[in-house]
């Protein structure tokens, strides 16, 4: 594996772990979530997309493609730009998706590299992948940003498309082996914002671990309709508005009382 399919590489990240970051987006994930804002993303293969747009009375045809082949150096090259920054802010790079352990012998070697040049490393992952990928990269992985979508089974199918077995499992190995961990937990009203769903979230968390995690909560924004018009997908949250700013404050309320540390956004 001398290259990896990537989706975007953004630098000067702010949310995406600690201090000045570049993110990394490697194409490609298993899940289907409704509420993905990143569609584009998800194919683990480069794609052309054709848009078409009114200009006056014409329908003008243009095309995009998302992703492209990198060579590993290169993404390192890339990456290595910013070194001063990181070494200043305590920032680094971030792995992310689509889910970056798709590629991952790709992803064993860009974390490799980064440990060789001295970067802080974090990979952000939706948890659903085989367990030896995890093994694999751990060694090299300064932080893991874990998505807990949802922790009901019957939704979790329902609006991701898998279950969410493995997730837990990869979640538990990992508290085992004394990884770094914070949770993601993207806040989606009527799937997982109810006072069962938080009850279920702090009573999983306290019987994995007597430590405290610290939890991101990330808000639902209606923000990605316009691009799944564009795309031609179904767009299933399409009826759904952001979530309400004294609703995630009253979950973050509950989640603090259960002590936990919890930031709202990344
Ligand atoms: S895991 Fe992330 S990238 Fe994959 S479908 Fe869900 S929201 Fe989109």
């Amino acid at each position: 594996m001398s290259s990896v399919t990537v989706f975007d590489i953004k630098r000067f990240a702010v949310h995406d772990g600690p201090g000045i970051r570049t993110t990394v987006f490697l194409k490609g994930c298993p899940m289907d979530c409704w509420w993905c804002h990143n569609p584009e993303s998800r194919s683990s293969k480069p794609e052309v997309i054709t848009y078409l747009q009114k200009l006056g009375e014409k329908e003008v045809e243009s095309k995009k493609v998302y992703g492209k082949s990198m060579p590993i150096q290169e993404v390192i090259d890339e990456v290595l730009k910013d070194k001063i920054f990181f070494e200043e802010s305590g920032g680094g790079v971030t792995f992310s998706g689509g889910e970056p352990l798709q590629q991952v012998d790709g992803l064993v070697k860009l974390l490799q590299l980064c440990k060789t040049h001295g970067l802080h490393t974090a990979v952000d992952t939706c948890g659903y992948a085989q367990w030896f990928g995890f093994e694999k990269i751990t060694p090299y992985t300064d932080l893991f940003l874990y998505d807990l979508k949802v922790l009901d089974s019957t939704k979790h199918v329902r609006f991701t498309g898998v279950k969410n077995e493995l997730i837990i499992s990869n979640f538990q190995k990992l508290v085992e082996k004394q990884a770094n961990i914070e949770i993601r937990i993207p806040v989606i009203p009527g799937v997982n914002d109810a006072e069962d769903d938080v009850k279920k979230y702090i009573n999983f968390l306290q019987s994995t671990s007597t430590e405290s995690f610290k939890i991101h909560l990330l808000p639902y924004h209606n923000i990605a309709g316009n691009k799944y018009l564009k795309l031609h997908l179904k767009n299933r949250m399409e009826q759904l508005t952001d979530v309400p700013v004294l609703e995630i404050e009253n979950i973050k309320n509950q989640l603090q009382d259960a002590g936990f540390m919890v930031g709202i956004g990344g």
